[in-house]
């Protein structure tokens, strides 16, 4: 654990949480449009619409306008297995505390900023 209080986790989950909650209901008013009379049937194959099962739903149905939310949402989805299991707060890639500062930004973030710029910096090359 990377110096993190458990009330800074605390705060970090209800940030977490509320995010997902938030960006859900924007993936589903998407979806509402996109697909229409499907998306009552999707529905009503995921269950529980915020766990991990529809998660994976949304990958499979594959819609590209979704494809920098669903990000976030696994982005959050990661974050908060790694707050369960005592990992936030540390780098994925080296390992390293994250900056508070960092967190406080982007609570999902699994990478310290060196991290980040160096797949930034990789992304942006490949992408050439
Ligand atoms: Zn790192």
């Amino acid at each position: 654990m990377a110096g993190l209080s458990p009330e800074k986790l605390a705060v970090v989950r209800e940030r977490l949480l509320d995010r997902k909650k938030r960006l859900w209901l924007e993936v589903k008013e998407q979806l509402k449009s996109s697909i229409g009379d499907g998306y009552q049937e999707m529905l009503s194959t995921a269950r529980d619409e915020e766990d991990q099962a529809s998660v994976s739903l949304l990958a499979e149905t594959n819609l590209t306008l979704l494809g920098p939310k669903r990000q976030e949402l696994e982005a959050i989805e990661e974050a908060l297995q790694r707050l369960d299991n005592g990992s936030y707060g540390e780098c994925e890639a080296c390992g390293q505390p994250i900056e508070a500062r960092r967190l406080e930004v982007m609570p999902e973030t699994p990478y310290c900023r060196n991290c980040m710029s160096q797949k930034e910096k990789l992304a942006k090359a490949a992408a050439r």
